[in-house]
């Protein structure tokens, strides 16, 4: 009976840390929407669109698979900070529904729209330090 081989399991072909890409400065960096390579080029066209490369240092970025991991950390963070406040803010002040729903909807939305170009931001310059899917070839 031959051993076949799992993926899941099987950590010989997992990427070593790379010394010339510290994680947390290739986070912050994309935290600031700007690659993570060299830190000045725009990491972000539009609001949530990836440059396929850096206008800086050329440094292709459309290797990324963000998917859906900036959404869903962005309603995780966004939840977590709103429900809180909404319950605190609900049993202490009582304000009309109507004004307590416009304020935590703005609110909301304004910082999902705040955190999720950054979250993504973050995410790519994680892959890209990492190594992960594409970025690997140097
Ligand atoms: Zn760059």
């Amino acid at each position: 009976m031959s051993q076949v081989p799992n993926s899941l399991t099987d950590f010989s072909q997992e990427q070593p840390d790379r010394p010339d890409r510290p994680v947390r400065d290739a986070m912050l960096k994309g935290w600031r929407r700007k690659c993570p390579n060299c830190g000045k080029g725009p990491l972000l066209k539009g609001f949530l669109k990836v440059q396929d490369e850096c206008t800086v240092c050329h440094e292709e970025l459309h290797h990324h698979r963000a998917d859906d991991g900036p959404a869903y950390l962005t309603i995780l963070i966004v939840g977590h900070i709103m429900m809180p406040a909404l319950h605190i803010f609900f049993t202490h002040y009582r304000p009309e529904p109507l004004v307590l729903f416009t304020i935590f909807a703005l609110g909301a939305t304004l910082l999902s729209l705040y955190l999720l170009p950054r979250i993504k931001g973050a995410f790519i310059a994680y892959q890209w330090a990492r190594g992960l899917h594409g970025f690997k070839t140097r």
